[in-house]
């Protein structure tokens, strides 16, 4: 009873607080749900004000990045860095770049980073940051400038130690290669500062694959628990970017048949098995709509409603483009044509009623702080590589990213088991993330 009220009173005081960002609190809300068991078995968690302490970022910076168009014009976008908690080890986390970013989007995907990577096993905290900058339709030069004001202010708050920001959305290797070098300029230091590197100065294998492919292997042990694998599986994956992608390669290599793909404009379906040859080109090298690729396969419907997507009849349903994609409609739509496992790629794409719709409905759900913890883990591996100042194989990078994830699988089970949530992989994932984070607060006292 008490652990149930500490809990609807922090979360009380958290929608209070930041009404204006309803995406950090739905991300507080779902993992909060989870925790009532655990702090019953440890009231010394609420009397030392963990659930109080952790919903509250240890810094949040916001910063002015002025940087001059293609006509000289100057443009003015909002930077941010939310440095969640280092209670494990340095912030680590993405940057996003995408005009709905905001100080709410930042807190809620760095609020999710910190339950993440403990969920690695990895010792890394959890942060995020980004702009409201668009980097669609700017040419390499706009990007690289806006690149190089955001860093010469990003610069003071980052360190191979301190701070290790990496890609998210509208940031790949163009924009990381940009930023790092502005930093060395800056600083004088060759040091691991961001990950996602271009292999010729410190990236890793992998690293490019790494979301992708992992949450394939997440997906893998799922389908494993009940005898299955992914050979002549049909797959619906929305989003064409480098988790997307990655995703689409790994199940077509394990035997599946990827027959959806979509962007922020419109979805493609091709019964016949998407051309990732094709997207990849149209998305990596083209930086065009995927819509192009019906020029080249006219057998392929188009679709400009993306959301549209979920419609589709498939085994497994990935996720991967962004936040609240799949509402309780589409969730529904998804159970009616048989769906079989829904795991995501992208942060929160599940709204809290779609997340209900599949566990109600015995629908296998893998919850993105688990699935896609690939991508964070493997930076971490860029981080070891960068401070040992050596570099391991692809095949010793993907090696250690499967078992990684095979890793993440099991302590979420049997953590959902030993909880009483046996199956539900978000509360597993929920609580095994938070306890080694909570352990580790309290034995570093009150700060
Ligand atoms: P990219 O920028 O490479 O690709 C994003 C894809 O999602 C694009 O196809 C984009 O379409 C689509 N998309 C973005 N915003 C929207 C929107 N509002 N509505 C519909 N579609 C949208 O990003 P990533 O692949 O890196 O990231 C995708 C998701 O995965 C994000 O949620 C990110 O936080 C998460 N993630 C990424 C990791 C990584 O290592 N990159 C690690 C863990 C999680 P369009 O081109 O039209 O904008």
């Amino acid at each position: 009873m008490e652990a149930k009220r500490t809990i609807a009173r922090v979360l009380e005081e958290v929608a209070e607080k930041n009404s204006n960002e309803p995406e950090f609190s739905q991300a507080v809300f779902e993992v909060m749900e989870s925790l009532e068991p655990v702090i019953e078995r440890h009231p010394d968690f609420a009397e030392e004000g963990i659930l109080d302490r952790i919903v509250e970022p240890e810094r949040q910076i916001i910063f002015r990045v002025p940087w001059l168009d293609d006509q000289n014009q100057v443009q003015v976008n909002r930077g941010f860095r939310v440095q969640f908690n280092s209670a494990i080890g340095p912030y680590k986390g993405g940057l996003r770049f995408h005009p709905s970013v905001n100080l709410g989007i930042i807190k809620f995907l760095g609020f999710e980073q910190i339950f993440k990577n403990s969920l690695t096993g990895l010792p890394i905290g959890g942060g995020k940051g980004g702009s409201d900058f668009d980097p669609k339709g700017k040419s390499d030069m706009e990007v690289m400038r806006f690149c190089q004001s955001f860093m010469t202010e990003l610069y003071r708050y980052i360190g191979a130690d301190v701070d290790v920001p990496a890609g998210d959305i509208g940031v790949g290797g163009r924009e990381i290669g940009y930023m790092y070098g502005q930093y060395k300029r800056i600083t004088s230091l060759y040091e691991g500062v961001l990950t996602g590197k271009g292999l010729t100065y410190g990236g890793s294998l992998v690293r490019t694959e790494a979301t992708g492919y992992g949450l394939i292997y997440f997906v893998e042990e799922m389908l494993k628990s009940k005898g299955e694998t992914f050979a002549g599986k049909t797959v619906v994956i929305s989003g064409s970017g480098n988790v997307a992608i990655y995703a689409a390669q790994k199940a077509q290599e394990l035997g599946a048949k990827v027959i959806a793909m979509s962007d922020s404009n419109g979805f493609i379906h091709d019964p016949f098995g998407v051309k990732l040859d094709t997207c990849k080109r149209i998305k990596e090298v083209e930086r065009a709509r995927i819509k192009r690729y019906t020029d080249e396969h006219v057998l392929c419907n188009y679709s400009d409603d993306y959301k549209g997507i979920w419609n589709i009849k498939c085994d497994i349903a990935l996720p991967c483009a962004t936040q609240n994609e799949i509402d309780e409609a589409a969730a529904l739509a998804l159970v009616k044509n048989g769906v079989m496992v829904v795991a995501e790629g992208a942060n929160m794409p599940s709204t809290p009623e779609a997340v209900k719709v599949f566990l109600n409905n015995k629908v296998m759900f893998g919850p993105a702080k688990a699935a896609n913890a690939g991508g964070v883990a493997t930076s971490a591996l860029e981080m070891s590589q960068n401070s040992m100042g050596y570099s391991w194989t692809f095949e010793e990078v993907d090696a250690k990213l499967k078992q990684i994830m095979q890793n993440i699988y099991y302590n979420s089970s049997r953590t959902a088991k030993e909880y009483g949530f046996e199956g539900n992989l978000v509360a597993g994932a929920n609580i095994a993330g938070f306890l080694k984070v909570a352990y580790a607060m309290m034995a570093q006292g009150i700060v």
